[in-house]
């Protein structure tokens, strides 16, 4: 068998007993097969019937809608069963980290909903008693301090079929072993000089096993612990055993850490007993299309300048959707709808702006902007005549109740929704034609003013006084109904319509690229002068959703000033990209 076959043997093998796992357990209904895991720990009063779960976050970046899934997954299981979860950071590589996103993981969590208590906490905190396990191991001739480079640690691995090599250092003796750790952390070496092994099995068919490394020497002050240590534990030496200091009980991850798992039981079993052990459990990740999850790629475009920050809101962060208008609510029911499975697999954004044109449909007030606009003169209303009219918030909620709106003399509509020559079924406005003016009143076009060039300048029409709202004329139907502003009413704005931050459905897997090959050069357009009513104007507080009517939603920037407001498009009503892939 080559190499590459019995990697994929053992990958299947481990698919294989995590399915399994996943079959065994669909019993109680309406559980996933993680809460089925852990309710049947609990019916079995394992760990003396607690429930304690983290969500561990390595401060290295802003979160993305993944960890959105993990945060759902971890905070949520907890609350169902009347657990609790801790937030701890993953503070084991000063080198990436920083609080700048120890800041922003606490503000995104808080935003999804969830809440840890006072239960926040830091691998740092373990350092202390990651180092005692570590010389106690190395007492216990079960770690060794290893003189060579990463390189050479590296040729000895093996592979898979091949056993590894045995290092020359790892006969030393405790005493040896022992000085050579407390110098690494007093500073005395350089980086990269030497490493703290533990001494399992070199021909292990887990590569994991082949003396994985403990601890490096790092030589970077520390958010928090600052230059206190010169060592610093790896993942695999901190993760399990900073659950167990911490009493969690659950420890869920993503499928990537299958193969992690049995070294994770391997160093807890040097703590725990029959009375309590932590016990990690993998689900698929959230993976999306048309963008990129990798933190490292995500970094990239933010220190690159190719996106406006980690929170531009064309970027898949928590921080991102939520600048962009997303909602809580979207984002969480969009992950009950993916589910929680054994099988990794690449979900479509159309399904979470499907979830998000739901719940804004529920929750947005309803107002006017004319993105493209043209001026419509009503040649029979009087010049100094302005009506208020009454303007329903939300059709969907009878409690919104409704705001005024201007009408008068002069408006505009959007330039699209006015043909000279229209084709059939062309049922906005045209010459001789009728249209309603959303909450008010019929207008009939009688005319057309153009520049020098044939562009339209201004479009004349009449009104029907009979067809406001209340009036008789008012159920009188005509096919087209615009949305409009009033012009000596209107105010200047910005907006900022987004797309797609990828033009391929999965950058990831397109590797004869640079992933920034394949941004979309059209992610942002900027349309500057449209107009909006004053009542936009007046509540156009951060984080309001409004809809345009018949454009989409938008929420208002945080980039707007006073005399310049800046809106984001949430998203269109309806969804042009699935259109264009069905023609
Ligand atoms: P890094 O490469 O920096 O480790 P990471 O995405 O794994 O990146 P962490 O901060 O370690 O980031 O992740 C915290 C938790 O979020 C982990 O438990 C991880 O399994 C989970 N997580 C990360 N990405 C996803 C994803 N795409 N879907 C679901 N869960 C995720
Ligand atoms: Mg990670």
């Amino acid at each position: 068998m080559s190499d590459a076959e019995s990697i994929i043997k053992i990958t299947y093998t481990y698919i294989a007993m995590a399915e399994k796992e996943m079959e065994e357990t669909p019993e109680v209904k309406g559980l996933n097969f993680v809460e089925q895991i852990v309710w049947d720990d609990l019916q079995a009063g394992k760990n003396g019937g607690r429930l304690n779960t983290r969500f561990p976050p390595e401060p290295n970046g802003y979160l993305h809608i993944g960890h959105a899934k993990a945060i759902c997954m971890d905070f949520g299981v907890a609350e169902k069963f009347g657990g609790t979860c801790n937030l701890r950071f993953d503070d084991t590589n000063p080198v990436k980290e920083d609080v700048e996103y120890v800041d922003s993981i606490r503000e995104d969590i808080h935003w999804l909903g969830f809440d840890w208590g006072d239960r926040e906490y830091y691998a740092s905190d373990y350092f202390p008693q990651l180092y005692d396990l570590a010389v106690r191991l190395i007492k216990e001739g079960k770690a060794y301090v290893d003189d060579q480079t990463s390189e050479q640690i590296a040729e000895q691995k093996g592979s898979p079929t091949v056993p590894g090599v045995e290092s020359p250092y790892r006969s030393r003796s405790v005493e040896e072993n022992l000085d050579l750790f407390e110098r690494m952390n007093a500073g005395e070496f350089d980086e990269g000089a030497r490493v703290l092994r533990a001494k399992i099995d070199m021909a292990s068919p887990n590569m994991h096993f082949r003396d994985p490394i403990m601890y490096r020497i790092i030589k970077h002050p520390h958010h928090r612990t600052g230059t206190k240590w010169n060592v610093y534990p790896m993942y695999d030496f901190a993760h399990g055993q900073s659950d167990y200091f911490e009493g969690v009980t659950h420890s869920i991850c993503t499928l990537e850490f299958v193969v992690h798992r049995p070294l994770y039981e391997h160093f807890v079993k040097e703590l725990a007993d029959e009375t309590y052990c932590p016990r990690q459990i993998e689900f698929n990740r959230l993976n999306l299309t048309y963008t990129v999850m990798s933190k490292r790629k995500l970094l990239q475009l933010v220190k690159e300048g190719l996106v406006a920050g980690w929170d531009d809101p064309r970027m898949p962060t928590i921080s991102g959707m939520r600048r962009r208008g997303f909602t809580p609510q979207s984002i969480r029911n969009f992950i009950d709808k993916i589910g929680y499975t054994k099988y990794e697999a690449l979900n479509s954004v159309s399904l979470l702006e499907h979830a998000v044109r739901e719940d804004l449909n529920a929750v947005s007030t309803r107002v006017m902007a004319v993105m493209n606009p043209v001026k419509v003169v009503i040649t029979n209303y009087p010049e100094d005549k302005v009506e208020m009219l009454e303007m329903e918030n939300n059709p969907e909620n009878p409690d919104a109740g409704t705001h005024e709106m201007p009408f008068s003399r002069e408006i505009y509509i959007e330039r699209d929704d006015f043909m000279e020559n229209p084709p059939k079924k062309f049922f906005r406005l045209a010459p001789d034609g009728e249209v309603r003016l959303k909450g008010g009143y019929i207008i009939k076009c009688t005319g057309v003013k153009k520049d020098a060039d044939g562009n339209i300048e201004e479009i004349y029409c009449t009104y029907d006084p009979d067809t406001r709202s209340g009036m008789p004329g008012s159920m009188r139907k005509v096919k087209g109904t615009l949305h409009w502003v009033s012009a000596a009413h209107a105010i200047d704005a910005t907006a900022r319509l987004y797309d797609r931050l990828f033009n391929v459905e999965n950058p990831a897997a397109e590797t004869d690229c640079d992933f920034r090959e394949l941004l979309n050069p059209d992610s942002l357009k900027i349309q500057e002068g449209i107009k909006i009513e004053p009542y936009l104007a007046e509540n156009s507080t951060p984080g309001a959703h409004f809809q345009f009517q018949r454009i989409g939603y938008f929420t208002p920037d945080k980039d707007s000033k006073d005399g310049n407001l800046v809106f984001n498009r949430t998203i269109a009503l309806k969804d042009s990209w699935e259109k264009a892939q069905k023609k």
